[in-house]
């Protein structure tokens, strides 16, 4: 049987996870693409490149280059150009695209979201009284916030956020998830924080800033995800692998 050469483009938990699941099987030779935002990305144990492809035509040219013979787009929710450019370039290769799409936080009891479309309406929505507000949107969609310089801002990323996009009144901290909810609430104390803004990633290891909010009463902007291609969907890593499996079975039955 042929080994199937996958493509998996990273940058999440699950992209990691689901490497880790395959290393070791004799059927799939994957690799892993990071788009190179992180200073210390957590390397796969399996073969990984970084850096962007330059768009659908680069993404085409190094899927005909290395026979790729299926994608797994496991990227974030709102890395939208990178899902719409995975969708573009298989339908020109006809190769096999898959998504893994993890399911949305939705609110619970308690909650006190304010759900907006992007960066400016989250913006517009603190409005003109400076408030104390808690940023949980990584580094690079800070710039619109330097339109309200009146709020004190306390924003965590992953490594620290380039000088030029933050605003003034800016506390730093940078640190990776999973965080837990007593340890959120903390912060939120020590901070004196009125409001959270954070995109809505559904990730697990970001959710409990979500609880520390609604025992403390605050009100939390929720960036909707942007919409993604119609592409076929998984919401999660066992879902990708399944789909693998009625690949190789599929191509079992087709004698290759
Ligand atoms: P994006 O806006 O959708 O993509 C911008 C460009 O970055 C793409 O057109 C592509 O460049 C390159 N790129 C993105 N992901 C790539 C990958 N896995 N491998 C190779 N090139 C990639 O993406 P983004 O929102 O900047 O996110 C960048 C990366 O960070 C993604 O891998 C994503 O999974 C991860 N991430 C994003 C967020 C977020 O909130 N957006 C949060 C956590 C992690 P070319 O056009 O040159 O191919």
């Amino acid at each position: 049987m042929q080994r199937l050469r996958l493509l998996i483009l990273g940058g999440t938990s699950e992209a990691s996870a689901l490497a880790r699941a395959l290393v070791g099987d004799p059927r799939v030779m994957p690799t892993l693409s990071l788009a190179g935002r992180t200073i210390a990305p957590v390397l796969p144990p399996i073969p990984y490149r970084i850096g962007g492809f330059g768009g659908v035509a680069g993404l085409v040219d190094h899927c005909r280059s290395q026979a790729i013979d299926a994608l797994i787009d496991a990227t974030h929710p709102f890395a939208a150009q990178m899902t719409d450019h995975a969708y573009r370039a298989t339908a020109q290769c006809g190769i096999a695209c898959l998504r893994i799409d993890r399911p949305a936080w939705r609110p619970e009891a308690g909650d006190r979201w304010i759900n907006v479309a992007d960066m400016s309406a989250a913006v517009r929505v603190l409005g003109d009284v400076p408030r104390r507000v808690f940023l949980t949107i990584g580094q690079q969609e800070l710039a619109p916030f330097r339109a309200a310089p009146w709020h004190h801002y306390l924003i965590r990323s992953v490594d620290p956020p380039p000088p030029e996009l933050l605003p003034p009144d800016a506390t730093i901290i940078a640190a990776r998830g999973p965080f837990a909810v007593e340890d959120e609430r903390a912060l939120l104390i020590a901070h004196r924080i009125a409001t959270i803004v954070t995109k809505n990633s559904g990730a697990i290891a970001t959710a409990a800033k979500l609880a520390a909010a609604r025992d403390l009463g605050l009100p939390v902007v929720m960036i909707d995800r942007p919409a993604s291609p119609p592409m076929a969907t998984v919401p999660d890593v066992a879902g990708a692998l399944e789909w693998l499996e009625a690949r190789h079975a599929a191509s079992i039955r087709r004698g290759v």
